[in-house]
């Protein structure tokens, strides 16, 4: 494969100012696509990434701030990179969130944010895309989903269901899409330390009064046999061979990226 086969290809990743969604907007730019980035933060944080990435993989790159809990505003994500990049090719639905307690303390309005952010998004988003994906007879759409959508853990009610539900959405965009030049994947990851990881290595750190790096250490040895966390760069690489010709024909599958967490 040319080294920038997405070169033309325009990626749209949600919440890509941070993490995992980062590495894949990088993964994808290396790749040759322009970027459509997403996600929270600082306005001048925010620019230094876009033109980071423009001039270190020589793409075109936009940014816009919507808020993938709302519908509207993901319709208008959609639309603004049409607009400003021209069309969109691959959604990268990664924007996520979490939130930790058992089912009987759990705030409904925790449970609706990581229901809204973590799976609805998705539909949205797929939704918005799908009609120009289909009028070219191409187009990429890699949810990330997590171990926690396929196994599940006490206390993240939320977080478990919506992740299963992504790979049961996934399953069902690729069967309908199963004839055309679109594909509809999950990634699967098993930690990776990122902001959202690090928030409960501290929780936990604090909880039983131990230094961060026991708490690291106890968080990678009870679920993922490597001892090893995974990467944002490693993620980066299977979502950019999602897009790829060579596969084609992978649809409706859940990739894990998980050091041995799911295989136990
Ligand atoms: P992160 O906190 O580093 O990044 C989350 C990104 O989503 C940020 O850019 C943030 O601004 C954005 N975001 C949050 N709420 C948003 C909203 N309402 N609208 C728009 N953007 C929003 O987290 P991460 O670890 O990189 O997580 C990325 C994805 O990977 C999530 O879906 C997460 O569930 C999944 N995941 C993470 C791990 C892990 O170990 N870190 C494991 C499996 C799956």
């Amino acid at each position: 494969m040319s080294e920038k086969f997405l070169h033309g290809r325009v990626a749209v990743v949600t919440g890509s100012t941070s993490g995992i969604g980062l590495g894949i907007a990088s993964s994808l730019a290396h790749a040759g696509a322009d970027i459509m980035l997403n996600g929270f933060g600082e306005p001048a944080a925010i620019e230094a990434l876009r033109l980071e990435i423009s001039e270190s993989f020589g793409v075109r790159t936009a940014y816009n701030g919507a808020d993938m809990s709302k519908p509207d505003e993901i319709a208008s994500l959609i639309g603004a990179a049409t607009r400003e990049l021209g069309r969109v090719d691959v959604l990268v639905n990664n924007a996520g969130i979490q939130y930790v307690a058992p089912v009987g303390e759990f705030p409904a309005a925790k449970w609706n944010a990581i229901i809204a952010i973590n799976l609805s998004a998705a539909f949205h988003a797929s939704q918005a895309v799908i009609g120009q994906m289909r009028a070219r007879n191409w187009g990429r759409i890699v949810n990330i989903a997590s171990a926690h959508g396929l196994v599940a853990s006490a206390n993240k009610s939320a977080y478990v269901a919506a992740k299963h539900g992504l790979v049961g959405l996934t399953k069902v965009i690729a069967l309908e899409t199963a004839k055309t030049g679109i594909t509809c994947n999950a990634i699967c990851p098993g930690w990776v330390l990122t902001p959202l990881v690090q928030k409960q290595i501290e929780d936990w750190a604090a909880r039983d009064n131990i230094p961060q790096e026991k708490a690291k250490e106890l968080l990678l040895a009870e679920k993922q046999p490597s001892g090893e966390f995974a990467t944002p760069k490693q993620i980066g690489a299977l979502a950019a061979f999602l897009c790829t010709e060579q596969a084609a024909q992978i649809r409706g599958a859940s990739l894990s990226i998980d050091g041995g967490w799911t295989a136990q």
